[in-house]
């Protein structure tokens, strides 16, 4: 019976991913499969090189009496994925092991009205090149993850559409699998985002979360009962393109007042750019005109950082916009938590304390709303390991070979220490 045996063996890595190191016995409990099978799946990964015995140790429930266990774990060198991110304005490729470190990453720009065939061969070279760099084992490699901005469609490995470059139907997970001849899987970047957290970050044990980016657009993955909700046609959680303000900028989308023209790193700096013009002698007015015809977001939020009074007024403008849609997410889904991604977050309270009195007020707590507001631990590597975890989830991790549901199966802490006990 190959499928159940291949269930177990990814119920074994599953929770030496969440919980390793484990001692056998402690699997047994955890996964209730039976002593014979677990030696049987355990001595299958050591062999293989996926996990690790770790030495032993006694009972950490305070049972000292008998042998010591030994205890093992997921070796990180045990396989590798590489992790693509492309976005809207850049690429990023990384080579990352089986613990989610990224040994190798390179990032270049891409530029409104790129050709998508031309892209993806550069996206090519850069996988060779993290491959090739990283010095691994081909035969350890699984394949290759690619988180992509736009509306994408992961059964078919394809990139519907992404508004800012124009780009319809491009088949990326053939286009990269027949030039580098390795398997690909292809989601939105906002969900392999979610499964970076789920797979390695903060939300490991979480069952319920949604991850919210902001860079020169604004999304979210949403995660229900361990599952990347997609939703019909692949389109669930572009709150970029929730109408805040109705009647206001167009969007790429053809609404007006979209969350995107709002709060987005463009929509920030557009809005800086117009009050500079209405006030040619502020700082801000300054600092814009100095930096000539190309200005980036970057100088608004040190102009914010250094007390800037109008970057400041921009700043937390956006970040009320983020903060209402966030508590539009929180009152619907009543997640555990909600996971801020992007460079505007590393303003700290400057953007998160407007986001939390919209999003998580006395008056939203009053609706019993009682959902974790936190920054991702990953930095700018999350898209990168993003693309790593989509890749491990659907190549390793997947419950049936070739299964694209991304199923993220783990279980919350309340359900393991009542199988611990
Ligand atoms: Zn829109």
């Amino acid at each position: 019976m190959p499928t159940i045996r291949h269930q177990n063996r990814v119920a074994v890595l599953n929770i030496l991913l969440r919980y390793g190191p484990l001692s056998r016995r402690e699997i047994c409990k955890i996964t209730r499969l039976t002593p014979a099978s677990i030696t049987n799946i355990v001595g299958e990964l050591l062999d293989t090189g996926l996990a690790l015995e770790m030495g032993s140790r006694h009972d950490p429930n305070g049972r000292r009496l008998g042998r010591p266990q030994v205890i093992v774990d997921l070796n990180p060198g045990g396989a590798f994925a590489v992790g693509v991110h492309l976005g809207v304005r850049t690429a990023r490729v990384g080579l990352g092991d089986l613990k989610g470190n990224i040994l190798k990453q390179i990032g270049f720009s891409l530029h409104l009205g790129d050709d998508s065939q031309v892209v993806l061969q550069s996206v090519a070279g850069a996988v060779s090149t993290v491959i090739q760099e990283g010095g691994i084992d081909p035969r350890r490699l699984l394949g290759v993850g690619v988180g992509c901005a736009g509306l994408v469609d992961p059964k078919a490995g394809v990139l519907r559409k992404m508004y800012h470059h124009g780009w319809q139907d491009v088949a990326v997970a053939d286009r990269l699998g027949s030039a580098l001849q390795l398997p690909v899987a292809v989601e939105n970047n906002r969900n392999a985002m979610a499964m970076a957290e789920s797979t390695f970050g903060q939300a490991q044990k979480v069952e319920e979360f949604i991850v919210v980016h902001v860079g020169t657009t604004v999304g979210s993955g949403i995660v229900i009962d361990h599952r990347v909700h997609h939703g019909r046609n692949d389109a669930a959680g572009q709150i970029g393109h929730l109408v805040l303000e109705p009647g206001g900028p167009l969007c790429t989308c053809g609404q007006r007042g979209c969350l995107d023209t709002l709060a987005s790193e463009a929509a920030i700096l557009h809005r800086s750019l117009q009050l500079a013009e209405g006030k040619p002698s502020s700082s801000l007015a300054r600092l814009l005109r100095q930096a000539g015809d190309s200005p980036g977001v970057g100088l608004v939020f040190d102009a914010a950082r250094q007390g800037d009074r109008d970057a400041r007024a921009v700043i937390a403008e956006a970040a009320q916009y983020l903060g209402s849609a966030i508590g539009h997410l929180v009152r619907i889904f009543s997640p555990e938590m909600v996971i801020l991604e992007g460079p505007i977050f590393d303003l700290g309270d400057l953007v998160i304390e407007p986001i939390e009195q919209s999003a998580l007020s006395q008056a939203a707590q009053s609706l019993g709303v009682s959902t974790r507001l936190v920054r991702t631990c990953f930095g700018s590597d999350l898209m990168v390991v993003g693309g790593v975890s989509l890749a491990l989830l659907r190549f390793l991790y997947a419950a049936e070979p070739g299964d694209w549901s991304h199923e993220i199966r783990g279980l919350t802490a309340s359900g393991l220490s009542a199988r611990l006990r």
